[in-house]
């Protein structure tokens, strides 16, 4: 529910300063400054809502130096909307103070209608056109132009499963404006564009591969527009199928992405998926669902602060590099995760948990 800046200065207020959001903020444990934790950056905001400083670019780097993870709303235990404070700064801060990398990512949005800039329409790119159905399979951007195996996967795994769905005439979803601090008229009109395109569809199941765009429309969306739809991340919807797959005998893990689990609150979905693999042996992290670690590829923070990110995503590969496979269900943590690998040289394999579903689910109808 969007906050007014009533209730978002109240939060500001009941911040009691007790420091406890310390002991879980990624940047915080990369930077170690006290003003890049949840506290410092609500001061910043309140110093901002009542005009108490000038602007500087120290200001705008530690409101930008946030992944909007949510792990310090968690942890707080005056129940202090942190991310919503940060986004409502970042909106005062982006026409004037907005970072470059940011910048260009909101005019691509508002020229090409997704992040990168890309021309041809996603469906197309997958041979795809939007039809009547009851269930819609909302793409990405991220899936669609840089993560293409987990659109295939997801496309492939519904038709294995025999399910009649359609592609939607997609726009970005607006999630990445709203994290940057964009133009609230701006993410209206993809929010439009997107749920006239699903209402025209008689779309009543909309799936997701991507966990920002499921947060968004979850969590976003119903403050500008009804939804006429039950939006579903697709490992909710394969939780409940019956999936013949093939035996994978490796140890697997699951790291939970901040935007489906800590936002969405989906836990059990893709741990359900994980059971289901026969021979697999899972072993968890040591931390998961709330209180999993940011893989730091979120809140705008891989664009412009590429090094921190990274060395987020490290350390979480890290703890997870007991595993022959690392799996994930957000296309944002598998590049993010990817990076972490390299840089500290990490034998894990990261998958999305719908590329693995794919690689083992038999025809329908197989032996
Ligand atoms: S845990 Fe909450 S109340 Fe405590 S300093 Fe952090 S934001 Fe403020
Ligand atoms: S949302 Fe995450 S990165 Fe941002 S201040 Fe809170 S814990 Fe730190």
């Amino acid at each position: 529910m969007k906050k007014n800046i009533e209730s978002l200065e109240k939060e500001m207020l009941v911040c009691t300063q007790c420091g406890y959001c310390r002991s879980v903020c990624p940047i915080f444990e990369d930077l170690g400054w006290d003003s890049s934790v949840a506290r410092g950056r609500v001061i910043l905001a309140y110093g901002m809502l009542k005009d108490r400083f000038d602007i500087d670019d120290s200001i705008v780097e530690t409101l930008y130096q946030c992944s909007t993870c949510g792990d310090c709303e968690r942890r707080c235990p005056s129940n202090v909307g942190v991310v919503d404070i940060i986004e409502w700064a970042r909106k005062e801060l982006f026409d004037d103070y907005g970072l470059e990398k940011h910048k260009k990512l909101a005019e691509r949005i508002k020229q090409y209608g997704n992040p990168y800039g890309e021309t041809e329409k996603r469906g197309k790119l997958f041979g795809k056109t939007p039809k009547n159905a009851k269930v819609g399979l909302f793409i990405g951007c991220t899936p669609a132009y840089r993560n293409p195996n987990i659109a295939k996967a997801a496309m492939s795994i519904l038709d294995k499963l025999g399910v009649d769905y359609t592609v939607i005439d997609e726009v970005c979803c607006g999630s990445p404006l709203q994290r940057i601090g964009g133009d609230d008229e701006e993410i209206k009109e993809l929010i439009d564009h997107n749920m006239d395109s699903i209402e025209a569809l008689g779309i009543e199941t909309l799936l997701f591969s991507c966990a920002g765009c499921y947060n968004m429309f979850k969590n976003h969306y119903p403050d500008f527009r009804e939804l006429k739809f039950k939006p579903m991340h697709i490992t909710e919807f394969l939780a409940d199928q019956d999936l013949p797959l093939k035996e994978y005998p490796k140890t697997l893990t699951y790291h939970d992405p901040c935007h489906l689990g800590r936002h969405a609150k989906v836990y059990d979905a893709p741990r359900e998926i994980i059971k289901k693999i026969p021979k697999a042996k899972f072993k968890e992290m040591d931390l998961i669902r709330d209180q999993a670690r940011c893989c730091g590829g979120g809140g705008g923070l891989r664009a412009s602060f590429g090094d921190i990110s990274e060395r987020i995503a490290g350390r979480r590969v890290e703890s997870a590099d007991f595993a022959d496979v690392l799996l994930t269900s957000c296309p944002f943590c598998v590049n993010n995760l990817m990076l972490g690998k390299e840089a500290k040289n990490c034998a894990v394999e990261i998958k999305d948990i719908v590329e693995l579903t794919d690689e083992l689910l038999k025809e329908k109808n197989a032996d």
